[in-house]
């Protein structure tokens, strides 16, 4: 199976960039992860697309996290991304499922339609850069679009597809962003939206066996382009051992012996990716003791 990757292509004249990416590999761990039933699963591979699509949008070393709340059965949902293609997320209720419309996951119901985008973006500056908009589609790719339109001012389109396959897996997942260039308007992207709108959704054409380099030749026509990256993505977790011994000192060192003594054990599991540490009773005697010294 080939890896996931994303594509970054500029069309100078028209002044419109566009980032393509196939996330069907990142989009199975994370269902497979955190044991995803079907819709619970297509959100949170929209939801991982999108964290690819803005991750690529960032400079060196920055990061970006999506939080997508609703009133629906799934709660939340929570991405991070970084400028290097890695991507993890979680579903808060990865077992809510709710039932197929039209054959299709609809995400919209089970995120909810009342509810918050919150944006946060680590840009290696004293503060965290947060914005906070309504959700405007609950469908993931109209809610990162209208954040982009209305917090980051720049005229963007984003579709972002998954297809399951008849037993409730991911077939097929990918995403595409366009974004109007200034100083050229929001119209320059109008002859795309009208193109796209003529096309089988990105998840169809991914699984046709189309590539994100076909796929933008599809969109873009007879509109000259370059290409200028090809960054793979890839589901990766930030999370350790050691990250997880932190998080044990952080509770002190009577909570700590409490843990030992009444447990034997402790578990530290990671919400991102699902991985679970286990401390046995020699790693929290060890913590322990270097905690004294
Ligand atoms: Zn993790």
């Amino acid at each position: 199976m080939e890896e996931d990757y994303l594509i970054r292509a500029l069309a100078k004249e028209t002044g419109v960039r566009a980032l393509i990416c196939v996330t069907t590999q990142t989009a199975r761990e994370g269902a497979q992860r955190h044991g995803a039933a079907a819709t619970p699963a297509a959100a949170l591979g929209r939801a991982l697309t999108a964290g690819a699509l803005m991750g690529a949008l960032l400079k060196i070393q920055q990061r970006v996290a999506l939080k997508f709340e609703g009133n629906g059965p799934l709660r939340k949902l929570v991405v991070e991304s970084n400028s290097y293609g890695k991507v993890r997320g979680y579903v808060l209720e990865p077992t809510a499922d709710v039932p197929l419309r039209r054959d299709e996951p609809d995400v919209a119901q089970a995120l909810g339609a009342a509810g918050l985008l919150t944006v946060v973006k680590d840009l290696r500056l004293k503060e965290l850069a947060e914005s906070v908009v309504p959700l405007a589609t609950s469908d993931i790719a109209g809610d990162l679009e209208a954040y982009l339109v209305q917090s980051e001012q720049v005229p963007s389109l984003v579709q972002i597809g998954v297809r399951l396959n008849p037993a409730g897996e991911i077939a097929a997942a990918g995403g595409l962003l366009l974004q109007s260039m200034p100083p050229h308007e929001a119209d320059s992207l109008t002859p795309f939206r009208e193109q796209l709108q003529e096309l089988p959704p990105i998840d169809n054409m991914l699984l046709t066996g189309q590539r994100p380099e076909s796929i933008l030749q599809e969109i873009f026509g007879s509109t000259p382009y370059t290409i200028l990256e090809k960054r793979p993505l890839i589901f990766r977790c930030a999370c350790s051992w050691e990250r997880g011994e932190k998080a044990l000192v952080s509770l002190g060192r009577a909570e700590l012996a409490e843990l030992l003594e009444e447990e034997g054990e402790a578990v530290v599991e990671c919400h991102f990716c699902h991985e679970q540490y286990i401390y046995d009773q020699a790693a929290l005697t060890a913590l322990l003791q270097r905690l004294a010294s």
